[in-house]
């Protein structure tokens, strides 16, 4: 790692550009919401997950909530136990894409659809607003699409 950030503000600026303004799991933007996105514990403290920026992702609240202190989860096309999606690791774009209308995130893995189910990463709220921002062409964030 070459940047320490020395403060709680300095790492939660550092997780903000780094994540590009998006929760790291569902891709919402936190400049279109009013509540301050979550700094995540990829691995939970109560797995004893470090603060350490490589441990940290930036999460919208509905995320880190669902999350919580899950690790694992089930796949629903295996039924088998897969780890969740840690996007430290991991390229979004390996284990999830958009819908044709950009309203859905769909798992492409055992990882990705496991991940989705348990972080609700469809919840009607978020369908709804993906389905407002695609028409404002605001949405999807332009990390979140396959490189050519
Ligand atoms: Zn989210």
């Amino acid at each position: 790692m070459f940047f320490e950030p020395k403060t709680k503000a300095a790492t939660r600026r550092y997780l903000i550009e780094r994540a590009n303004g998006c929760c790291e799991y569902c891709m919402s933007p936190q400049s279109y919401s009013e509540a301050y996105f979550a700094v995540e514990h990829i691995l939970p403290k109560a797995f004893d997950g470090k603060d350490d920026i490589d441990n940290l992702a930036f999460s919208c609240l509905g995320c880190n909530w669902h999350k919580a202190i899950k690790i694992t989860a089930i796949d629903p096309e295996s039924n088998e136990k897969v780890p969740l999606y840690n996007p430290r690791e991991q390229k979004w774009t390996a284990h999830f894409q958009w819908s044709d209308d950009f309203s859905e995130i769909i798992g492409l893995s055992p990882i990705g659809r496991a991940t989705i189910l348990a972080l609700k990463m469809n919840r009607e709220f978020l369908r709804n607003q993906r389905s407002a921002f695609a028409k404002l062409k605001v949405h999807p964030p332009k990390h979140s699409l396959p490189t050519i």
